[in-house]
């Protein structure tokens, strides 16, 4: 595929899209239906969709009867690590092999023109980001993610917290779960702006900052608070009335989903011609640029309410350079 009829490429090699980020369609006032009726199918397929199937993966082959989960053991809880950890490393490991380890697509799409693995860096473990990243993943986030898992799928069996039926609460039910990924956009955009504060910032994010050009494994390489308190997006199933099949769902986007923002390529390519966006461009130049698009997609338009939104544009970039240039002025004047 010819990236450049899609954007363009800088001297350092950098590829940026011509199209712009917009917020979802339906904060756009006059209402389209047409846009909103596209941005539906967007809204489910592939993304959602997939994680929707590893959730119904898990709740049948995965997840224990009731009666197992009254009691926390290490037996489930080893188990249900062991199928998280081998389900990033299939799935993200799948993006990893085809766009960085064979290059499969080279730079095609690719916003940051080098490959992480060219360059050793002494902010990584080993001096390799891909090491790094993976280990942190592997030993630190994915621990996280399945204590949080053990954690409301015990409430749940216990009878601590409302278990709604999907045969008496049906359309509640389908409501929340089509929510799930707004109540994921507002917890991390909450989660994000805090840990962005500068005493948080350099004791726990800085870690995942570290990669500035980040791949597959960066997308949960995190200090253990920033772990917990991400994949913590699934205990607000204890808060409202839920139902733990759309708890896993919100802890499956968090941890299968966390990859968007950090693939590193706005498309991946499948075949000639052919291919899917990653949704990656709003995370990556918050990694490139860090003080902007502290949410995702603007699902929940937070960055936009806030003055943070960076969509790609040259006016995106000028509002955040004087953005950058106040708070310089602010702090000298401090
Ligand atoms: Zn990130
Ligand atoms: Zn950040």
């Amino acid at each position: 595929m010819d990236d450049l009829q899609y954007g363009k490429r800088n001297k350092r090699g950098d590829w940026a899209p011509h199209a712009t980020l917009e917020a979802a369609p339906l904060w756009v006032r006059p209402l389209n239906v047409g846009n909103i009726l596209r941005w539906l199918v967007g809204y489910v397929w592939p993304w959602n969709a997939f994680h929707m199937a590893v959730t119904l993966v898990y709740w049948y082959l995965v997840v224990p009867d009731v009666e197992t989960l009254k009691n926390v053991d290490w037996a489930w809880a080893l188990r249900l690590y062991a199928v998280n950890a081998a389900g990033i490393l299939l799935f993200y490991g799948a993006f990893e092999y085809q766009l960085y380890r064979r290059r499969g697509q080279g730079t095609r799409f690719k916003y940051n023109g080098k490959f992480p693995a060219d360059n050793a860096s002494d902010v990584f473990w080993f001096k390799s980001q891909n090491m790094d990243n993976f280990l942190r993943s592997f030993f630190v986030s994915i621990p996280l993610w399945t204590v949080v898992e053990v954690l409301f799928l015990w409430c749940f069996a216990n009878g601590y917290v409302p278990w709604l039926s999907w045969s008496v609460h049906p359309v509640y039910l389908a409501v929340v779960l089509l929510l799930a990924p707004a109540i994921h956009e507002v917890h991390f955009f909450c989660i994000h702006r805090l840990i962005h504060t500068p005493l948080l910032y350099k004791w726990i994010h800085s870690i995942h900052h570290n990669s500035v050009n980040p791949t597959p494994w960066s997308s949960l390489s995190m200090h253990p608070v920033e772990g917990f308190l991400y994949h913590a997006v699934a205990l607000w199933h204890l808060v409202i009335p839920s139902n733990p099949i759309v708890a896993l769902f919100q802890i499956n986007m968090a941890g299968f989903g966390a990859i968007n923002g950090h693939i590193g390529f706005d498309k991946v390519e499948t075949s000639e011609g052919q291919g899917f966006k990653s949704h990656a461009y709003a995370h990556y130049l918050h990694h490139k640029h860090f003080e902007v698009n502290y949410g995702g997609d603007q699902l929940i338009p937070l960055d936009v309410w806030f003055g943070t939104w960076h969509d790609g544009s040259p006016e995106g970039e000028a509002r955040m350079q004087a953005r950058f240039a106040k708070k310089r002025e602010r702090m000298n004047a401090a």
